[in-house]
């Protein structure tokens, strides 16, 4: 089959690869479409490795083609499906303990990871997440990215008719947008970036705010009796937008830090302000099963629309241009067409 293999730091070619032969308790999948996430823009650039050579994606969908024996679940050949290709072990303590996303061998060696950028891949029937026929598999590519904003807003508690301040419009934050919505929030969103801005109001943003150009602070008071919003999400790893996030949230207030960061930036906070106004502080890796099952039934249901988010389709020939594109600030989303 033909796969996208890196070799090293930005050394990314078209190989024939072996077919993918299942176990047992597996799938084999002929995938459609895999989204290019900032995990495949570090493994690409070098800034993250996890090993060489990598077949890289991990935000894929397509159709089961072969069934193994001592799969349980109602997987057929034909089943759509959205692919989980974060290897979950079972066994360690985070496993065991409802943490899965915490897991001690994800990475381990010998793990299948990733691989979304191959025509086919064998994953374990629990890695699948069974699609609407109405889903299509581009936009069924979003599934684990979606997931990780579902378990987003659980970690920084978001409650029925909350302020929420979603900073940074980039795909993550407009996804938080409509999750939220659909949680029953008031939804503010800041980006310096007008035509972000301009997304996320067309999408059901309450305000949108240019920090740059308006008084953040100011204007989320005016619209919370002068307390400031209940919680807040940061998905941009710009510096500035951890300040205008620790200022905006109301005393007892949450802030989650969504975004990872290329550098490690301290808190702009003292320990007497954390004190006094009670402020809770989380951040979060991944998401779990139920994160994972949620954001595929919020897809399926067209609860959420991340049509808008797909900036771009490439095949596997200009799958290398694609990752260069998707680092660039007016994409949201490209996606790799298997069969383009
Ligand atoms: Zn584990
Ligand atoms: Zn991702």
């Amino acid at each position: 089959m033909k796969a996208m293999v890196l070799t090293g730091p930005q050394k990314i070619g078209i190989q024939e690869v072996p077919m993918p032969v299942i176990g047992p308790n597996e799938l084999l999948v002929k995938l459609s479409n895999c989204g290019i996430c900032t995990l495949e823009q570090r493994l690409y650039t070098g800034a993250m490795v996890i090993h060489y050579p990598i077949i890289p994606g991990h935000e894929a969908a397509g159709e089961v083609v072969e069934v193994g024996a001592e799969v349980l679940g109602d997987f057929k050949v034909g089943t759509r499906v959205a692919l989980d290709l974060v290897v979950r072990c079972g066994e360690c303590y985070y496993c065991r303990t409802g943490q899965s996303n915490m897991c001690q061998n994800r990475l381990k060696p010998g793990q299948k990871v990733l691989g979304g950028f191959a025509e086919y891949r064998a994953v374990k029937a629990t890695q699948a997440y069974v699609l609407a026929d109405s889903l299509s598999f581009p936009e069924a590519a979003f599934s684990e990215p979606l997931s990780c904003c579902i378990r987003s807003l659980k970690k920084v508690g978001l409650r029925l008719s909350e302020d929420l301040l979603v900073v940074g419009a980039g795909p993550m934050g407009q996804m938080h947008l409509q999750i939220a919505l659909c949680m029953g929030a008031r939804v503010f969103v800041s980006d310096p970036d007008k035509a972000r801005l301009a997304l996320a109001k067309k999408m059901g943003a309450f305000l949108t705010i240019d920090p740059t150009s308006e008084d953040l602070v100011a204007i989320l008071k005016e619209h919370t009796e002068g307390r400031g919003v209940d919680a807040c999400v940061v998905t941009s790893a710009a510096h500035a937008a951890l300040n205008g996030a620790f200022a905006s949230v109301r005393k007892n207030g949450r802030v989650n830090i969504y975004t990872s960061y290329p550098d490690k930036p301290a808190l702009p906070v003292d320990a007497n302000t954390l004190h006094r106004n009670e402020l809770t502080i989380t951040g979060n890796e991944g998401r779990m099963e139920e994160d994972y099952l949620q954001s595929v039934r919020l897809l399926s249901f067209g609860k959420v629309n991340v049509k808008p988010l797909i900036s771009r389709t490439v095949g596997f020939s200009d799958l290398e241009d694609g990752i260069k594109a998707a680092m660039t600030q007016d994409t949201y989303r490209v996606l790799l067409e298997h069969r383009a």
